[in-house]
Order: structure tokens, then C-alpha cells, then sequence
């Protein structure tokens, strides 16, 4: 039985988030540049507000200026594209989050066309994705880039480790695999059509499961000494069925954390693993985001 190491993703965003507070303050005092952050928010799906409100008082809180723009549900693709437009134009913002899901009918993917892709801090532009696929310099979405932090910082150089990458959305999965790639790791993407997962999966000395398949990556699946990172966030009830009863849930992520501790040599919880690094790469995008566009600084 190998004693795991839990990487706390909480402590590592922390110390992001004064790192970025710190380059905040040197851009304020030494160029007058302060990066700015507008968040687009459309209609009232309530997790959508508080990712919103957390990332409007992270970007305060780290010396940003941060705008939140909250839309009524029934906002046209046209109104919409306006503001993105404008915010494009904005010399104040150097980064712009479009909150997704969008209510129906507006399509994200003719909005995300219209974002400046140097201010597209989510890195969902296919700009952005077609850089990172190019090995050029992009703007990279912010959950994957937090997988590779905490990898970065477990491992040390990644260069010529297996690493599978189970899931292949555009979000996690995809992204995870190029920064995998460009850290010389030799990667292997899985996703619901691959034969065999377990066996896929333990030849990985990185794995990263993004699946969203509540605890389905099990302790058999892991080689011994991998480090595991888990981006799923899935809630299910709870297991006390009274408190099942009262439809109460938690979350739990897509790998099974009591059998995978004790196989795996790093691992990252749920929650308290990878969730809080994205809002920190965020800020980091933002601030990145600004440099680029203000020139030298
Ligand atoms: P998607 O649903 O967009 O993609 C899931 C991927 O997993 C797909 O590629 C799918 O394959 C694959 N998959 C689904 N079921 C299986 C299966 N049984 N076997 C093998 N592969 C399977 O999800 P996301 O990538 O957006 O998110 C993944 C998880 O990460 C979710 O739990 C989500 O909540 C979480 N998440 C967490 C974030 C954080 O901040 N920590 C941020 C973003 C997401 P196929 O392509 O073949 O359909």
C-alpha cells in the first residue's frame, strides 16, 4: 500500500492568487496598467450566479477591475453580440468570460466567434484552441491549466510520462492533452468508445479523468505510484437514505478516492483538488491577457 499524497488544490490556488496579486500591484505601480475582467452572465441559472459572484470577488480581490454584467434570459444573440463587441473595444478590459450554459436559443458558439480571442480568458475560442493545438502561444482554458499546475508542482518535469487523459470535450479533456503534449508527455486520449479503460488507464503515470461519471475510475485501474487527478464534479445523493429522503446530495468526483488512496502517488480530492485552481488560472489568464495587450511590462 503506497502512502498518497492528497495535493491540495486549495493551498496551491491561494498561493496563485497572491502570486497574481503581487504582479497586479508591480503593473499598478510601475505602469499604471491594472488588468481588467468583465464577466458576462445571461439569465438566472443559479450555479451560473455563483460562479459569477466568486469571480467577480476573486478579480477585486487581487487589485483587478472587475465588471459583471448580468442579462435577463430573454436577451437577443444580437444584444448580446454588441456587448461582447464592445467590451472588445475596451481599453479598460483585458479579459472577457462568457458564463456558459446560455439560456436557449442563444448559440455560445456564434457569441465565443466575436470575442477578441487575446481577451478570451476561458481560451474557448477556436483561436485559442487552434494555437494551443499548434504549439504557439494561447490562452489557455483555465481548468486544465490548473490540472498542469498541480501536476508541474507534484512531478517536476513531465517530459516522457505516460499520461491518459480519460474524456474529450473541448473543455477538459482535449485542452488537458495538448498541455500534457507540449510538456513532452506521451499522451493518450480515452473517451466513451475506447475498449478496455482499466487497462488503458493503468499503464498511466498521469491519468486525468474529466468523464463526469460519478466515481467511476476505480483502485484496480490505477498503476501503483500514478498521480491521479480528478476534475469531476458529480453530486448524488447522500448515502444516509433519510438524508437521501430529503433529496439532500454531495459531491464526489470521477474517481472512487477511499480505493484509488493507498495505489496512486499523488492525488486530488473532490472537493478541494482542482475546482479552486480555475478560478485562480483565471486571474493568471487575465493578468497574462493584459501584458500581451498593453506590451511591455
Ligand atoms: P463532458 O460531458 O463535456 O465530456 C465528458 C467526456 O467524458 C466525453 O469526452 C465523453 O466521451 C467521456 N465519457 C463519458 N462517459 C464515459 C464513459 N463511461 N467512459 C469513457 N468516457 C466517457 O464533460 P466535461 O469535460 O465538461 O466535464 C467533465 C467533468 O469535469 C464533469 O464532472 C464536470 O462537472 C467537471 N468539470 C470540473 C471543472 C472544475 O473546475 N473542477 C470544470 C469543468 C468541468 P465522448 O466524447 O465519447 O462522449
Amino acid at each position: 500500500m503506497v502512502d498518497s499524497i492528497i495535493i491540495d488544490g486549495k493551498a496551491r490556488a491561494e498561493a496563485l492568487r497572491a502570486s497574481v496579486a503581487a504582479e497586479v500591484a508591480r503593473l499598478r505601480a510601475e505602469h499604471g496598467l491594472q488588468p481588467g475582467l468583465a464577466v458576462i452572465l445571461v439569465g438566472d441559472d443559479p450555479a451560473s450566479q455563483i460562479y459569477v459572484r466568486s469571480k467577480g470577488e476573486q478579480s477585486l480581490a487581487v487589485g483587478m477591475h472587475s465588471v459583471v454584467h448580468r442579462l435577463a434570459a430573454d436577451t437577443t444573440q444580437a444584444d448580446l453580440t454588441a456587448l461582447i463587441e464592445r467590451l472588445n473595444r475596451d481599453p479598460a478590459i483585458h479579459g472577457i468570460l462568457l458564463q456558459l450554459p446560455l439560456p436557449a436559443p442563444l448559440d455560445a458558439g456564434a457569441v465565443l466567434a466575436r470575442l477578441d480571442p487575446d481577451k478570451d480568458v476561458d481560451g474557448l475560442t477556436v483561436v485559442n484552441a487552434g494555437r494551443l493545438a499548434s504549439g504557439l502561444p494561447a490562452l489557455t482554458p483555465c481548468t486544465p491549466l490548473g490540472c498542469l499546475i498541480l501536476l508541474r508542482e507534484a512531478l517536476g518535469d513531465l517530459a516522457g510520462r505516460e499520461a491518459v487523459v480519460l474524456g474529450r470535450s473541448v473543455l477538459v479533456g482535449r485542452p488537458v492533452a495538448a498541455l500534457l503534449l507540449a510538456d513532452n508527455c506521451t499522451v493518450t486520449i480515452a473517451h466513451s468508445k475506447s475498449r478496455d479503460l482499466p487497462a488503458i488507464c493503468r499503464r498511466a503515470d498521469i491519468l486525468v479523468a474529466a468523464v463526469g461519471r460519478p466515481e467511476m475510475v476505480r483502485g484496480d485501474w490505477i498503476k501503483p505510484g500514478a498521480a491521479v487527478i480528478d476534475v469531476g464534479i458529480n453530486r448524488v445523493p447522500f448515502r444516509d437514505p433519510a438524508q437521501a429522503a430529503l433529496g439532500r446530495t454531495r459531491v464526489v468526483g470521477d474517481v472512487a478516492f477511499k480505493e484509488v488512496r493507498g495505489v496512486a502517488g499523488w492525488l486530488t480530492p473532490v472537493p478541494g483538488g482542482v475546482g479552486p485552481m480555475t478560478v485562480a488560472c483565471l486571474l493568471q489568464n487575465t493578468l497574462t491577457a493584459a501584458k500581451r495587450l498593453a506590451g511591455p511590462a
